[in-house]
């Protein structure tokens, strides 16, 4: 049961028509945005009831109980639709806000040095090659006798076989699943080593970098079509107090991309021994994409993309996860088990033991889930590289990198969107926005029998079910009596 509570002292909503214009018409096009994009394909039913606790007397008494109906909220356009369209956008303002400024992010950030990093993968292996950025046909692989396996089609955009190995039996699934694993891990070193180049570029001590200068970031987790993460992100430079405070004069945008630079070729995590796995060293592919961001969309030769280019490709991909592959799986370990294949019992006796999970018979597995993988959308590069996720799973010294609870999303268990703190702005941030617009319309509708000596208004959800789909009014979040909130 989540509960929301809010004291009728503090001061109540504020009015609509205090926002500022750029927040209406945010709220605006979110409004447009839930209206046209269908009704939310998981509604969760819940119950809510406004309870009132009378300060004179201390008496709780139940004002009204409906039953309302919620977004889901899933980000993945795949799931919802619905509901991922007003995440995209969300990520969108929270991205466009941390390049030109907006919702507290001052504007002056579209002066500071910021970049648009594409950090790949490394190669584990030749697969086989689609058309080229602008659709055009090419030949895969063409290769001279004895130089490796080749592939001479020219692959139609649609052909299974992009992105799949040429020759699966020497490609490195194991580096590949690891190296999903660990791509989060490997993106925190090359802000570690970020923060050292750049330190070491403007001359100073690596302890002084933060009293001079911030950096601060926002990057998306796209899978490429072989089934590995990369990373895109704005990496940008600030003052010491963030985005409000100027650069030092040593801050321009060319130091900045030489340290991005370097710190995408040293950073580097090993990868722990294990019996049949040797250790290795995991580090980016060698495919450093780095652009500057520009303002004018009409300025700028080729090198430069423009803010709203960059904020909608992060949004875009903030939405999507394994199905930028072909495959989109649930989870693939045993509910009951969690993988592990076992379950323990308390006897009469008091004695604990351990025996064979009763759901998956101990070899813990969803069976319903890898059936799935049978299904003809699953290649069998991706069904090896489940495999290999179950296989490294089991193997203790790499237990900590979850494999089997992450086999589904091919070992990634990163966040797919995140950034730093100072970036800009939060996404609870402005969703919190849009609720309280809605608290402050629908003020009016409080129970005006509360009298004065009542205080404290507490609302109580308790979660009934899905909803069935269509069912409810998804554009009307359930909007507490008072207090801007509600479950998420
Ligand atoms: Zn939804
Ligand atoms: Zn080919
Ligand atoms: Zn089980």
């Amino acid at each position: 049961m989540a509960v929301r509570t809010a004291d009728r002292a503090q001061p109540g909503p504020i009015p609509p028509s205090s926002l500022d214009p750029a927040a209406l018409l945010r709220i605006g096009v979110a409004d447009h945005l839930t209206r046209t994009a269908g009704p939310c394909h998981r509604p969760l039913r819940l119950a809510k009831t406004v309870l009132a606790i009378d300060h004179g007397n201390g008496q709780l008494r139940a004002l009204t109980t409906q039953v309302v109906h919620a977004r889901c909220g899933n980000r993945r356009e795949s799931r919802c639709p619905s509901c991922a369209r007003l995440y995209k956008y969300d990520t969108y303002n929270l991205i466009a806000a941390g390049l030109r400024g907006g919702k507290q992010t001052p504007d002056t950030v579209s002066a500071h040095p910021r970049l648009f990093v594409t950090l790949t993968a490394p190669s584990l292996g030749p697969v086989h090659l689609g058309p080229a950025k602008n659709g055009q046909l090419r030949p895969c692989h063409p290769r001279r006798k004895g130089q490796g396996p080749d592939c001479r089609t020219w692959h139609r955009a649609d052909d299974r076989l992009i992105g799949t190995p040429l020759d699966p039996e020497s490609y490195d699934y194991a580096g590949h699943v690891l190296f999903n694993a660990l791509a989060g891990k490997l993106w925190s070193r090359f802000t570690i080593d970020l923060r050292r180049h750049l330190a070491q570029a403007a001359g100073l001590p690596r302890d002084r970098l933060a009293q001079e200068g911030t950096l601060s970031y926002a990057k998306v987790a796209e899978y490429q079509t072989r089934g590995i993460v990369h990373y895109h992100a704005v990496i940008r430079l600030d003052g010491p107090d963030g985005p409000g405070s100027p650069p030092p004069g040593w801050a321009t945008t060319e130091l900045l991309e030489d340290a991005v630079r370097h710190a995408a070729s040293t950073a580097v995590v090993t990868t722990p021994e294990v019996s049949s796995v040797p250790s290795r060293a995991l580090r980016f592919g060698a495919q450093i994409d780095i652009k500057a961001l520009e303002t004018d969309p009409l300025s700028g030769p080729g090198r430069v993309l423009t803010e709203t280019a960059v904020a909608r490709y992060i949004a875009k991909y903030a939405a999507k996860s394994t199905e930028t592959t072909g495959i989109e799986l649930r989870p693939l370990v045993c509910h009951t088990c969690h993988g592990t294949g076992t379950s323990h019992a308390e006897l009469t006796t008091g004695e604990s033991i351990t025996r064979f999970c009763d759901t998956c018979h101990g070899h813990g597995r969803d069976h319903a889930a890898w059936t799935e993988l049978d299904g003809p959308g699953v290649t069998a590069h991706a069904r090896t590289l489940i495999e290999t996720c179950w296989r490294l799973g089991a193997l203790p010294g790499l237990d900590a990198l979850r494999l089997r609870a992450w086999a589904h999303l091919l070992g990634f268990r990163g966040h797919t969107s995140t950034r730093s703190r100072r970036y800009s702005t939060t996404l609870a941030a402005l969703r919190a926005e849009r609720t309280e617009y809605q608290a402050a319309l629908n003020a009016e509708s409080t129970p005006a029998d509360l009298g004065e000596k009542t205080t404290l208004l507490v609302n109580t959800w308790r979660y009934l079910g899905r909803a069935e789909i269509g069912s409810e009014q998804c554009g009307s979040p359930p909007t507490p009596a008072i207090h801007a909130g509600g479950p998420r």
